[in-house]
């Protein structure tokens, strides 16, 4: 039976305890829900794998609290990640390093790197502490499904597979961290996010390089993976042109499908069945995993329309072409 546990006192001890003892227990971050365990402990790891479904060559995350932790988990930091640490952590980052002897293999998928996040919510921070171990957090849902951001889509995933659930906020961010590999000469975005290259390349004074194709040999196996898709086909539109949206729409009634539009601006739809997408990309990303995990269960195709060209953007767009699984138009 997984336990509902809430912010007191006595329920953060509890989790705390679970995660020491080598149990699994889901907590809320600013960026989506994460899959708590002992980092230490390579059973519990391994059966955050089995509980996600997730294939084992794909690394976990691991967090922590304070900076005296990532001395623990890394072999080495470099002066580059100093300036990381120091001025963008806790923060929605996750920083690639050297591991250190005391990360089990099975954490980092046999790499000699670890990925390292402090998360900036006061919830995670807190939960973190009363572990007091450093912490492997995959986010919280069945591997390959759109990543949970309320504790009631952790139960929907998880529900009998783990120990506890700590029902925490709604997740402010909506998207995963921005993954920065720090173990060459050049940094190299792994995987976009709300912090951006330029506010990288500010901190360290250097260029930083971005991996934009999703398919290309890089050292971050989880991004080639089917990632972050609803139950039905989904297709995404990134031109916002009204009419050619409309055209495919009313393809699929015509083949039978109850679509539903997920577009910034419904009411230009002429009455087609349409959801709001956000108006900011602040909101896009905050609502994102939450509208495809709705729309699955009343809709049996979803039609995306997002455009942007900032950079936050380009983090929404990277999640959601994945969710369309690039079945782009
Ligand atoms: P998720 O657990 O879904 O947030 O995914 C974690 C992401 O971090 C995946 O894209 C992993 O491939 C990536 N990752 C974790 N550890 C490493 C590592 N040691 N080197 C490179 N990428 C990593
Ligand atoms: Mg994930």
């Amino acid at each position: 039976m997984t336990k509902y546990l809430q912010f007191t006192q006595q329920d953060l001890q509890l989790a705390g305890q679970l995660v020491r003892d080598g149990q699994l227990v889901a907590f809320p971050t600013e960026t989506v829900y994460g899959l708590g365990a002992n980092a230490l402990d390579e059973q519990a790891v391994r059966s955050t794998y089995v509980a996600k479904g997730r294939p084992s060559d794909n690394p976990l995350i691991v967090h922590v609290w304070n900076k005296q932790q990532i001395y623990q988990v890394a072999s080495h930091v470099s002066a580059d990640a100093e300036k990381i640490i120091d001025n963008l952590m806790p923060g929605s980052i996750t920083i690639v390093l050297p591991k250190s002897s005391i990360i089990p293999s099975v954490v980092t998928a046999g790499f000699s790197t670890v990925a390292i996040r402090m998360p900036k919510s006061v919830e995670a921070r807190l939960f973190l502490q009363h572990c007091n171990v450093p912490v492997t957090a995959p986010s919280a849902n069945t591997s390959s499904r759109p990543s949970p951001t309320t504790w009631k889509r952790v139960q929907e995933d998880m529900d009998g597979k783990i120990s506890a659930v700590l029902c925490g906020e709604d997740c402010e961010v909506g998207i995963e961290s921005t993954v920065l590999d720090l173990t060459h000469e050049q940094p190299l975005v792994l995987r976009p996010g709300v912090v951006s290259p330029e506010q990288i390349q500010e901190v360290l004074q250097k260029p930083v390089s971005v991996v934009t194709d999703p398919t290309a040999k890089v050292n971050s196996p989880g991004v080639r993976y089917k990632h972050y898709a609803p139950k039905v086909p989904m297709a995404l539109n990134t031109d916002g042109n009204v009419q050619k949206i409309c055209n495919f729409f009313d393809s699929l009634v015509e083949q039978g499908f109850n679509p539903v539009l997920l577009v910034a601006e419904p009411s230009k739809f002429g009455g087609r069945t349409a959801v709001c997408i956000g108006k900011t990309d602040q909101e896009v990303a905050h609502n994102l995993f939450e509208n495809l995990r709705k729309l699955e269960q009343s809709h049996n195709y979803i039609v995306a329309s997002f455009c942007s060209t900032t950079s936050f953007g380009t983090s929404i767009l990277n999640r959601l072409v994945r969710s369309a699984s690039n079945n782009v138009f």
